[in-house]
């Protein structure tokens, strides 16, 4: 014997009852079959509004017709592919449920009441229909078919509208039908009957668990629950669009899941099917050919995939939760009132889904649905009314509007790393939790969220748990040299990186006329061409209201400008979610209370901000400097070559070529700004002085850095670049003697940036000697002399290209690599 269960979903239209009809005819050939239906999908929620339209609205809602009609259309339709359909009774039967519906809808409006039986009775009507027209179909194809009648049949009790089946006294009862072998039994989910042969219903959703009692009742071999996924995935794929299908699962996974708003199965579907060990499966009825998730004992043997090795299993949610606080006045009477709070759910029936308690032990939470909260509170503060008048307990408070999100999995606090996992999660979108707890059977950890926080918080858990691969989402702004190149590097690495579980997405990439934008990732072979075409510029307002409603793991503002008005966004975008990856200076050469908020934005939001290449480009200037404060040492004093353009202008004087000259081939190899007035300046020297001293603890401005500038001011006032190049010629004379007189002395020129003990900084031309670590350094390199407390007398010296597009996207793309730690 098999148990077949078809939902709502594999029945919404005609051409779905035939095709479950095939499903069923094939498996006849195996086995006898029991069929378990529920109403076409929507039915029930349409019946139940009818019931809610005419007590509010005191009038029966025209749309009765329409769910009527929609009865009609399926065998309209069905009749029209299976001629020998008995379609005149089917649309007899039809009508005259609806003419029964609508004489009790009109005495409920009458009473303006409409007694529980009676729900029970009217939301049940589409089980009833769903197997008629079953019934019909398959005698039409010549089966002999048997129903059961759950009413009859299936005795249970306790509450109308949420039954429980005695399996026991129900086995006797479909025992005793003798239904012969050769027939096809149909069974109506979701109905059963109490010990006054009344109609009551198993709560919503609740034709799984009647198929699994059925199962047990027939003593079948196998459930299988046909719906419209491929099966139990780790996650609702209405909420994760990618979640992993589970091939097997145990019996308390299951059960788990369920109960903790796994809405593919009812939760006390399980519980029959476990004790009696009869396996089930989860089947797609849009997806035949797929083999389903099997619910069954756990056996280690069994062929497992990626998702499966970790035990665990799923992720679930629960909405419309209340989180009740009770806490009392006094430490010494907690014990009593949490056990007395704890008896007057239990025998009211209130559902508490999970409890904590704070460790002072004078209050406990707990959290119920919350369609149970006035009852609740009404009960509550009846029972307790003493304690309350008394002012033992203070009044009782509660929140709404909660989600619980739970992940599943056998023994999952064994699992390694799970809370720190939850965690970073919750940490890294910046989620609230109202509690935390471990469920008793050691197979659930739940979290308690604001509910519009619930999909960011199960989709990040999502991704933390089950994937191993990083995302990193790239919204890249500046496509000038270093941006060009960087994307370069991000194409030719993508691969690499994918095999070592780092994937990105460029997300937006923008200049300061057009952007591109793709959430799912730019396609980087034709960027340039698609951004020159684009109509829309960069406004982060609207990326803002854009993102609202799409999760991302790990985005990324790339600034790879040099513009004030993006790095004055900064606080925004770390504000809105963002970690910042930035070549540009401005942010951090602004004044000194805009540096200390961009970093303490960072710090409450636990956002990244990177600006590795500020100073020195790709050489690791920053993180080293930092490394070393952080373990003690102190910086006592600093000298360096921060310029790769005046670096490489300062070393082509040594090979006598001149001034101008030097400059135009800095300028022709990129070395150079566009405008090299920006280099000569000093200006630029100065900016990544003024970071290097801040980062050592100095608050300066950059306006207490003294610059000698390589150029006489009249050059400032100079309208064009092309007559600032033939000026530089004038110059020629000067440096040439400059240059002359040091070599006398055995000595070099260079443009030197340092920070004197006392804090006092500078940058200028300096005449150095062979003993010096900056005396070598030329061609575009940069070199840096920390000398520290415990680097002295000689200095820790950083050297190497420090300018480029190549060494500056190079730094940029390691920044980006570094928001995943
Ligand atoms: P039926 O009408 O067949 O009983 P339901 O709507 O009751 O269908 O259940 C199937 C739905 O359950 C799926 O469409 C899916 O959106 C939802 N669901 C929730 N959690 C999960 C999960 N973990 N795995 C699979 N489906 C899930
Ligand atoms: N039709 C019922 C409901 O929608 C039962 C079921 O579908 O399982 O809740
Ligand atoms: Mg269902």
């Amino acid at each position: 014997m098999k148990i077949l269960k078809f939902g709502g979903t594999s029945l919404k239209n005609a051409n779905k009852f035939l095709q479950v009809s095939s499903i069923i005819e094939k498996n006849t050939k195996k086995y006898q079959v029991a069929i378990v239906l529920s109403a076409p999908a929507t039915i029930t929620n349409y019946l139940i509004n009818i019931i809610q339209h005419v007590i509010e609205k005191n009038e029966i809602p025209k749309y009765i017709d329409d769910i009527q009609n929609i009865f009609f259309k399926i065998i309209d339709d069905i009749f029209y592919q299976q001629p020998n359909f008995s379609y005149k009774n089917i649309h007899n039967l039809i009508k005259d449920q609806f003419v029964q519906l609508k004489k009790i809808l009109h005495s409920i409006q009458i009473l303006q009441i409409c007694p529980k039986n009676i729900y029970a009775f009217i939301i049940s009507r589409g089980e009833i229909l769903s197997i008629a027209i079953m019934q019909a179909i398959l005698q039409s194809k010549k089966y002999n078919t048997t129903i059961i009648n759950p009413v009859d049949n299936l005795l249970s009790n306790g509450e109308i509208l949420d039954s429980v089946v005695d399996i026991s006294k129900s086995s006797l009862n479909i025992q005793s039908l003798q239904i012969p072998l050769k027939n096809i039994i149909l069974m109506p989910g979701f109905i059963a009957g109490n010990h006054k042969k009344e109609l009551v219903v198993l709560g919503r959703n609740g034709s799984d668990y009647s198929a699994s009692v059925l199962a047990v009742c027939l003593n079948a071999k196998k459930l299988e629950i046909w719906t419209d996924v491929d099966g139990i995935y780790t996650c609702d794929p209405r909420i994760i669009s990618n979640p992993f299908l589970l091939q097997k699962i145990s019996y308390e996974e299951a059960m788990e899941l369920s109960y903790f708003g796994a809405t593919v199965l009812h939760p006390k579907t399980i519980f029959p099917i476990m004790k009696y060990k009869i396996p089930c499966k989860i089947k797609n009825t849009n997806n035949i050919k797929e083999p389903g998730t099997l619910i069954s004992t756990v056996d280690d043997n069994i062929h497992i995939n990626l998702s499966q090795q970790r035990n665990i299993k799923g992720i679930t949610y629960l909405d419309y939760a209340v989180m009740l606080i009770i806490s009392s006045t006094t430490m010494d009477n907690t014990e009593l009132l949490t056990k007395k709070v704890l008896s007057i759910l239990a025998r009211n029936k209130i559902w508490i889904i999970l409890l904590t308690q704070s460790s002072s032990q004078s209050n406990f939470n707990f959290c119920i649905l919350e369609k149970q909260l006035s009852k609740t509170i009404y009960i509550l503060k009846n029972e307790l009314k003493l304690e309350l008048n008394n002012h033992e307990i203070n009044p009782i408070k509660f929140k709404k509007k909660l989600s619980i999100i739970s992940i599943i999995g056998k023994d999952i606090h064994f699992q390694s790393n799970i809370f720190s996992k939850i965690f970073s999660a919750l940490s890294k979108n910046n989620i609230n939790i109202h509690a935390l707890t471990k469920g008793s059977s050691n197979n659930s950890i739940s979290v308690v969220v604001n509910q519009n926080q619930k999909e960011y918080c199960i989709q990040a858990m999502h991704t933390t748990i089950f994937y191993d691969t990083k995302i990193i989402e790239i919204f890249l702004i500046g496509t000038g040299g270093v941006g060009k190149v960087l994307l370069a590097q991000l194409k030719d690495q993508i691969n690499l990186l994918t095999k070592k579980n780092i994937q990105f997405k460029i997300c937006m990439i923008a200049n300061s006329k057009k952007m591109l934008q793709n959430f799912n990732g730019i396609n980087l072979n034709h960027w340039e061409e698609n951004l020159n075409t684009s109509k829309f510029t960069f406004n982060f307002q609207e990326l803002i209201t854009q993102l609202k409603h799409t999760y991302l793991h790990n985005p990324v503002i790339v600034d790879c400008t040099s513009s004030k008005l993006i790095s004055d966004q900064y606080i925004t975008f770390l504000s809105s979610g963002f970690n910042i990856v930035t070549s540009n200076k401005k942010a951090n050469t602004n004044n000194y209370h805009y540096y200390q908020q961009i970093r303490n934005t960072a710090l409450i939001y636990g956002k990244k901000f990177l600006y590795e290449t500020n100073v020195g480009a790709g050489l690791p200037v920053i993180e080293n400097l930092k490394n070393l404060l952080n373990t003690g040492d102190k910086l006592l004093h600093f000298r360096g070559i921060l310029s790769g353009s005046l670096s490489f202008i300062f070393g082509e004087l040594n090979e006598n070529i001149n001034f101008s000259n030097a400059t135009y081939k800095a300028r022709k190899l990129g070395f150079t700004e566009p405008d090299p007035r920006d280099d000569l300046s000093g200006l630029d020297v100065a900016r990544k002085l003024l970071i290097l001293a801040r980062e050592a603890g100095y608050q300066l401005e950059l306006n207490e850095i003294e610059i000698e500038s390589i150029l006489p001011s009249y050059f400032n006032s100079i309208p064009d670049i092309q007559t600032t190049m033939l000026e530089l010629k004038k110059l020629d004379n000067i440096f040439s003697k400059k240059f002359q007189q040091a070599k006398k002395l055995n000595k070099v020129l260079r443009y030197v940036g340092t920070i004197h003990s006392s804090g006092k900084c500078q940058v200028k031309i300096e005449e150095i000697d062979k003993n010096d670590p900056l005396y070598e350094i030329k061609n575009g390199e940069n070199a840096l002399a920390f000398y520290s407390k415990y680097y002295q007398p000689i200095p820790l010296v950083l050297r190497g290209y420090g300018a480029g597009n190549n060494v500056t996207a190079a730094g940029v793309f390691s920044d980006i690599l570094r928001t995943l730690s």
